[in-house]
């Protein structure tokens, strides 16, 4: 037999589903360097800073190649992300498909995975002769409702928002019909026909990769395991995040973020950080009673402000072009300066995250903020705004119990006592205390899960060995 050892790995565009799956990929080289990786980077066009910085970073052991940007009027307008992400793949599936015919011209192809998006790009596998992965970015949660969703499409008539009963998913907590992801809200939309068609697709790879530990989720990933699923296999590899926000060493951060040299002058614990994601956007009543809450609660905060939008996702791929902090309410800034900092749309997340001052999260719940949050043990008042993000403040505050959650009032609006209250009670009260502890034990067992002999090394070399079983290495 052919030896085999190329992989290619397909992002699809969008930071947090092209960051992740690139850090498993500089993961699987680092201990696995027998193999060799080229990433397919599809473009939607004008790509954010954010990830335009971290494709710099791509250490050279990995090939890239930049597919040529899809013509942005080839998409429908006034769509959500989640479309517009799995469209821009779609368009760029013949790039996809010429590119791994030249590579395979040269050399046999082992294996390609995808990012969950990319998945229509893995019906190639079967023409190159390799194995298909898809990398799961998000919790084992969502993946079992995923897996479980078309049994639930056809059992259920009504929209599931009106479901009287919280859906039981083996192995996860209860869920109720209105916190399922954002496609799910209308049945008939063009976003659940694609959500659906993703999820049935699931069962026709070879195996998943889930950004997740077995530790966070062991009752959910047991639950996968027995249930067999098919021919998948199931690698849970996480957590996988981006080691330092925007490539900077630790002597530049010191060195040049303001943010965090006055981060190091707060007291141990007093700090909430507040930010919601690389897109999420609040409208402008919606920030008025923030900048309100957080007034009114009397603890220091961080604030990672964005221009207001009544479209919650809005810059997720655009990025912000006006100054946000003209939408903060008259004389804010000046009234909390010696308790909160201001930060216009984007900030070193990871390394604000690793200060000791910082005490709590408010979060918008994405994966990847997730995940970081309980790598450095910080408890978090839960904000979903859109996707999968109200199933992970489930989790996290349902489940976990490392999480207080803020929920939409009949005007879909949280008003500012709510958020005082609850800020309060996550940065001195006795819950806050006791999320504290938890948070402490998750931060050691993911610690422990990456480390040679944690569960998700382990689980990344058993998929090493399988591979190179296969391609005869
Ligand atoms: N992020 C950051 N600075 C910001 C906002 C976000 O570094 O100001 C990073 C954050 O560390 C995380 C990612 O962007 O890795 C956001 O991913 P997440 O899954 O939390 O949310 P999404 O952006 O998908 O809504």
């Amino acid at each position: 037999m052919t030896k085999t050892s190329h992989i290619v790995v397909i992002p699809s565009p969008g930071f947090s589903h092209l960051v992740p799956i690139l850090e498993f990929t500089k993961r699987l080289v680092t201990n696995h360097p027998n193999f060799h990786v080229t990433c397919i980077i599809p473009s939607l066009g004008s790509i954010p800073d954010s990830s335009k910085s971290y494709l710099e970073t791509i250490p050279p052991n990995i090939n890239s190649i930049f597919l040529p940007p899809i013509n942005k009027q080839d998409l429908p307008q006034g769509v959500y992300p989640a479309i517009l992400i799995q469209k821009t793949v779609t368009l760029s599936l013949p790039s996809i498909h010429q590119t791994l015919k030249t590579l395979t011209s040269k050399t046999p192809l082992l294996a390609i995975i995808s990012d969950t998006f990319a998945y229509e790009a893995l019906d190639f596998a079967k023409e190159f002769n390799s194995l298909s992965y898809l990398y799961f970015p998000c919790s084992t949660f969502v993946l079992s409702l995923l897996l479980h969703l078309p049994k639930l499409d056809e059992q259920v008539s009504c929209q599931y928002k009106d479901l009287q009963e919280p859906i039981k998913l083996q192995g996860c907590v209860p869920i109720n019909g209105i916190d399922l992801p954002t496609p799910t809200k209308n049945r008939s939309s063009e976003g659940y026909k694609m959500l659906l068609q993703r999820a049935k697709s699931m069962y026709f790879v070879d195996g998943i990769l889930i950004n997740s530990f077995f530790e966070l989720e062991s009752n959910a990933i047991k639950a996968l395991e027995q249930k067999g699923h098919g021919k998948i296999s199931f690698f849970p590899v996480g957590p996988i995040t981006q080691i330092g926000s925007k490539g900077l060493s630790n002597n530049d951060v010191d060195d040049e973020l303001e943010c965090l040299r006055w981060l190091k002058k707060q007291p141990q614990n007093s700090v909430l950080y507040v930010s919601f994601g690389s897109g999420g956007t609040l409208s402008q009543r919606q920030i008025n009673e923030l900048a309100f809450g957080l007034e009114l609660s009397g603890q220091r905060f961080i604030w990672v402000v964005r221009a207001p939008s009544d479209s919650v996702s809005a810059a997720y791929l655009e990025g912000a072009n006006e100054d946000p902090l003209k939408f903060l309410p008259k004389g804010f800034v000046e009234r909390t300066k010696e308790k909160g900092l201001i930060l216009a749309s984007w900030a070193p997340q990871i390394e604000i995250l690793k200060q000791d001052s910082v005490g709590g999260f408010l979060s918008h719940c994405g994966w990847n903020s997730i995940l970081e949050s309980i790598q450095e043990g910080v408890p978090i008042v839960a904000w979903p705004l859109f996707a999968e993000q109200a199933m992970n403040a489930v989790i996290l505050s349902d489940g976990l119990k490392v999480a207080l959650r803020l929920k939409y009032e009949d005007e879909e609006i949280v008003e500012k006592e709510k958020i005082a209250k609850v800020i309060k009670c996550v940065m001195e009260g006795e819950e806050g205390k006791e999320m504290h502890e938890r948070m402490k034990s998750l931060k050691d067992s993911a610690e422990k899960a990456v480390k040679d002999d944690g569960s998700s090394m382990k689980s990344l070399s058993h998929l090493a060995s399988h591979w190179e079983k296969f391609g005869g290495i």
